[in-house]
């Protein structure tokens, strides 16, 4: 077996790993960057639809643990070192120009992802990391509770310093299969089961597969179970051949998992969240006393989109070819409802091929949020989304992926030296 000793060996050359293996050889460690696919950063090439939202400016450091939500303080020192701000400018360095969309949401100008690799790849050359691609890790072998070596096919790599960048579940595609948790389970972390995050939902009989395609800009969408909300947001939506995407619901999807665990739910969504319903019925009203002698069908299409107005008549079984002055107050009504609160039943969460992040995973307790040091094994790291760490759409997981990088990248960097 081949043994070659380096300071650092990075597994896992996703964005996380490629930031960390980046950074500490910038520091002068002897690094070496492992990666199972013939290239790097595979699934960077998919994000922000093809253009890479790689960071969000809308909120400062306080604001943006928040947003990414339970686990977010935990990120605290990596953002206040390495925030978007800094992600910004250490892209414009490699020469990636970036522009600030709606929302705070950082993309390349280019709209290419593939400049965020060549960049990345450009970093790692220029700070001497030795790259080794299409070698998959197979295990570790341990010593006296620390990592000797990563093993693969034909070699073992000795270092003094490991950094696990391996990804979550999601995406399996791309390269991220979960090895780093059953690893990480094997050097007697605790894992947080992993559960698909911001992934679409797949609602129950075939009644989206009419309204594909059809999306909304701000919506009221309403999680029930027996009759009780269980949650509530807002924002954008778009109905798919299967369910329902789009912000708002990918967002809400990790919760709406855990709601579905515990029995039958619906999702209810509110067409006009800005209007109270006796508003909205008195307009509806108005518009039917202007309109009396049209037929139901060729009125509707005026306050609701052609998708929705070809199914409405059929789900309230109103005669579509009814006159507006032979609609009864009853019918009406039901139709108000209908647009206050559209709703389907879920059937589930989409799972880890379509989710685009996976939550769970290392637990936080376990890793020193300054450094991204394990605190069970002395020379292990660990970076980005193998941790019990996930934000919501909007840049926010790959701001995870560079600051937890970057910072263990550094500490490992440190404490090779
Ligand atoms: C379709 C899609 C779009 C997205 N868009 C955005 C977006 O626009 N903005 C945003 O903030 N986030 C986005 N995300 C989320 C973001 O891409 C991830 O959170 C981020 O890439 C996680 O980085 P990581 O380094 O932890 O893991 P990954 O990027 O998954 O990298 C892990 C790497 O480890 C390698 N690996 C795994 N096992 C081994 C092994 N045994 N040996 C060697 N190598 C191994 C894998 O091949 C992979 O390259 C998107 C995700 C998806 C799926």
């Amino acid at each position: 077996m081949n043994q070659k000793t380096f300071d650092i060996a990075v597994i896992g050359g996703g964005a996380s790993g490629m930031m960390a293996a980046g950074r500490a050889a910038e520091l002068g460690a002897k690094v070496v960057l492992i990666e199972k696919n013939i290239f790097l950063g595979k699934k960077l090439l998919m994000t922000g639809g093809g253009r890479c939202n790689i960071t969000n400016t809308s909120l400062d450091t306080d604001n943006l643990t928040e947003k990414i939500g339970r686990n977010g303080r935990f990120l605290f020192s990596s953002l206040r070192s390495f925030g978007p701000s800094e992600v910004i400018d250490f892209f414009k360095e490699l020469r990636v120009k970036t522009r600030v969309e709606e929302k705070g949401k950082v993309f390349t100008s280019s709209g290419r992802a593939s400049d965020i690799i060549d960049a990345l790849t450009i970093y790692l050359r220029r700070s001497g990391v030795e790259i080794i691609t299409g070698k998959e890790v197979l295990g570790f072998d341990m010593k006296d509770g620390m990592i000797e070596s990563v093993r693969m096919k034909d070699k073992n790599i000795s270092a003094k310093n490991f950094i696990l960048s391996t990804g979550g579940k999601s995406y399996p595609g791309t390269g991220s299969t979960g090895a780093g948790y059953f690893w990480a389970k094997d050097m007697r972390h605790t894992v947080v089961s992993p559960v698909p995050a911001l992934s679409p939902i797949k609602i129950k009989g075939n009644i989206t597969e009419r309204l594909q395609g059809l999306s909304f800009n701000d919506v009221s969408i309403r999680i029930m179970q027996d009759a009780n909300k269980k949650l509530e947001r807002r924002g954008e939506m778009i109905f798919t051949h299967f369910g329902l995407s789009g912000p708002a619901i990918l967002n809400m999807s990790k919760s709406i998992g855990e709601i579905l665990g515990k029995g039958k739910t619906s999702i209810e969504i509110d067409l006009h969240p800005d209007q109270g319903y006796d508003e909205l019925d008195k307009m509806i009203q108005d518009g039917f006393k202007d309109n009396s002698n049209k037929d139901l069908k060729n009125h509707i299409v005026d306050f609701m989109p052609d998708k929705l107005a070809a199914i409405v008549p059929g789900l309230l079984q109103i005669d579509p070819d009814k006159k507006i002055n032979l609609v009864t107050k009853d019918e009406r009504r039901r139709i108000t409802s209908l647009l206050k609160g559209f709703r389907l039943n879920i059937e589930s969460v989409m799972g880890f091929d379509a989710a685009m992040v996976t939550g769970g995973g290392v637990s936080l307790k376990e890793v020193d949020p300054r450094t991204m040091r394990s605190k069970i094994v002395g020379n292990l790291f660990l970076t980005g989304e193998i941790l019990d760490l996930d934000g919501p759409t909007g840049g926010y997981n790959l701001q995870i992926a560079w600051s937890t990088g970057r910072a263990a990248g550094e500490s490992a960097a440190n404490s090779s030296s």
